[in-house]
Order: structure tokens, then sequence, then C-alpha cells
């Protein structure tokens, strides 16, 4: 099996990032942003296009004097990006600039274990690639799950809601399968990259993203790069106590945000409208449907009715309640509200954003807009292709 080509020092690392984030570009253009001389600017860029990764494509226009050539990340680099979340799996292929050239999308319960599942992407994988979208190699592969993972090793690691996952090793098995390199990594720090490289933050360098679905977690983005923590727990934000005297949470604590807002919590909300008499609305969903979900609530909010209103704005003030604390400590940028529950819309972002405002130190939310994933189910697997491009064009 052939080895995935990677640059052998920081020059060539830093030149195909720099192709990679800005398309092609004249030798003259690279030269000027990469300090180096024309004749080791050359020897770089030749380096490259042997090892397959850049290749020449034409003429720039003049800027006085000799012509300079024109270059860019081969046409045949692939990364593939694996979203696998609690309900659905995310397959997708890109090319070299993390351009999207095949997504697809299927409902996957992850509780069938890691096996299952896993074998399932690859089937997906192998769809795309029947549809000719991989030409060769893939060159890397970015796969996110679930739940708490230890980025080092490549594994979840007591994941709760992903029975027979547990220290599964995904990254070794699925780089034995395609032959390239693989990292695994939360779904939540794979929607902050997918939004910092081609969403919402794309000119933001410190940011978080608050993902609300079945679970609540937190991206944490500093200076361009995901904030792991030491275990890589950092983010893990659903088990914040909002109150003492609050719901008992899945987790066995009582008065945890995920136990206030999130899938289950809404669904039990929604269930308890319905079943008391508030909601005929709600009521009727339950009659047709047999259970109510939060896509039921974001429904009936949206036709207007007052008891689906009032859970998620209550749902929205919990969030911003935590989420004023966060701001405080970290002072970012911009706050992205993403997950399921983003859809909930703009009611639930103006409870989130006044809470917020209200609570939070001036200096810290004089500048700082909130505002919902703009990429929505596009921002894991772009986050995933994004993750394993930084590492193979890297030395490390
Ligand atoms: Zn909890």
């Amino acid at each position: 099996m052939r080895m995935t080509a990677r640059p052998q020092n920081v020059h060539q690392a830093r030149l195909l990032r720099l192709l990679r984030d800005e398309g092609p570009r004249s030798r003259a253009e690279l030269g000027d942003v990469v300090r180096l001389s024309r004749s080791k600017l050359a020897v770089e860029l030749d380096r490259l296009v042997e090892l397959g990764l850049v290749e020449g494509a034409g003429l720039a226009a003049s800027r006085g004097g000799r012509r300079s050539g024109i270059v860019r990340l081969s046409p045949r680099l692939r990364f593939v990006a694996f979203d696998i979340g609690a309900t659905s799996i995310d397959v997708a292929v890109t090319d070299g600039e993390l351009e999207v050239l095949g997504h697809v999308n299927e409902p996957c319960d992850v509780r069938q274990g890691a096996t299952a599942v896993l074998d399932r992407a690859l089937d997906l994988l192998g769809k795309l690639r029947d549809q000719g979208l991989i030409d060769g190699q893939v060159h890397g592969t970015g796969i996110g799950v679930p739940g708490p993972v230890s980025f080092r090793d490549g594994m979840p690691v007591v994941p709760p809601i992903m029975p027979g996952w547990d220290r599964f090793p995904v990254r070794d098995a699925i780089g034995q399968e395609l032959g390239c390199p693989v990292l695994v990594d939360n779904d939540v720090n794979l929607m902050a990259l997918g939004e910092l490289t081609s969403g919402v933050a794309r000119s933001v360098d410190d940011f978080l993203l608050v993902k609300i679905g079945t679970g609540i977690g937190c991206g944490i983005v500093v200076d361009g790069s995901i904030y792991r923590g030491v275990s890589g727990s950092a983010g893990d934000i659903g088990h914040i106590r909002v109150d003492d005297g609050g719901p008992v949470c899945a987790c066995g604590n009582a008065g945890c945000l995920e136990a206030y807002f999130g899938g289950a919590a809404l669904a039990r909300d929604a269930t308890a409208a319905a079943a008391s008499g508030e909601s005929a609305h709600l009521a009727a969903l339950l009659e047709t449907h047999g259970e109510l979900t939060g896509e039921h609530v974001s429904l009936a909010a949206a036709a207007g009715d007052p008891a689906s209103v009032r859970i998620i704005r209550e749902g929205g003030r919990h969030v911003g309640q935590v989420l004023a604390g966060l701001v405080s400590f970290f002072n970012p940028g911009l706050v992205i509200i993403a997950g399921g529950v983003a859809g909930l819309g703009h009611t639930l972002l103006a409870e989130i954003r006044s809470v917020v405002y209200r609570r939070s130190a001036p200096l810290a939310t004089g500048n700082l807009p909130i505002v919902l994933s703009e990429l929505a189910g596009a921002a894991g697997v772009v986050g995933g292709a994004r993750l394993i491009s930084d590492h193979v064009f890297s030395t490390a």
C-alpha cells in the first residue's frame, strides 16, 4: 500500500495550507507570503510536485517582467469525513481545498455499536467512490463521534450514548481499512472546525460553538485551533449545574443543563404540556405521532402555540445562563448555536441573547455576535476534512 505523501519541512507545510485556504497562487505571490528566496521557493515547490501534492497551472498575468507560474494543490487530492451522530450518519469526500464533492446522509442509530456503524460509513463511502469522486488514493480521513474522545488514542472513552464503542480503536480500524492517516474527534469540535473553514466563523480566531441536540456540548476554538483540554473533555457543558433543585439528569446528578434542555428534555416538557391540557396543538401532534420530539415543539411554536414558545424560551434561558458564565470566562469573538435544536430558530436565539447580554460583563459582550450555524448539516463533514488536512499538511 502506498504511503500518503506528507510535507517534509515547515515551508512545504505552510505552502500546502496556503494553497488549501487561498486557492491557486502564482509563485511570486507565494514567495511574498512565505518569505523564501525565489530559488529556495522553487526547490520546495518542486519537491511538492514530485510528491504529487502540488501541480503547475499555467502562467499568471505579468506584474512587470517575467510572468510567474501559477501553482495549485493537485486536483487528485481527496479527504474523507465521517460525521457520526446519535441518530444519523454523514459521509463526504472533499478535494484538497476542502470543497465538498459528494455528501450522503442517512438515519443511523449509533447504539448499533462501532462495527455496524463504521461498516455502514464505509458502505456509504463506497457509493461516493462508485460515483467516480475518488480517483485512486484517499489522503486522509477525519471522523466525528457523539461522545468524549481520547484524541491521542483515536477512540471514544466511556461515551454515555454510544454502547459498544468504549475504547473501540476507531482511528486504527479505519486507517487500516482505507490506508490513510485518520483522526477521531468529538462531533462538536468538528462542527466548530467546519464553521471556521467555510461557515460563520471564517474570519474569527476565538469562538464558541454550542451544539444543542440529543445532548449539549461546546466546541472551543482558541487562536484558530480546537482547545481540547488535558484529557479531551473540554467543552462538555451539558452537565454544568443550573439549579440544585432541578430535574434529575441521565448522568445521575440533579439540575444539569441537559436535564433542562436538549432532545430528551424537550420531548418530556412537550409531552407534559400535551397531557396537562396546556397545549391542544401538542396534544394533537402526540395523538398523530405517538411521541413528541424537539421538531414537533418547533413546528407547534412556528404555528403560534404558546406552550411551545414557552418551552423554547425557558430552554433558551437556561442555555443563556450557562453561556453567560462561559462568555465572562472566555471572552469569545463569536458564539454559534448549532444542532437539531437550532431549528427552533429565532425564538431560541432571542432568549439566549437577552440572558447573555444581561448577565455578562459589558466588556465581554460589547461586540459579541450570537448567531445560528450557517452550515447546519454540512458543518461536521467540512470540519472532519479540515481536521485531517491540518494534520496531513503538517510535519507532525
Ligand atoms: Zn448531567
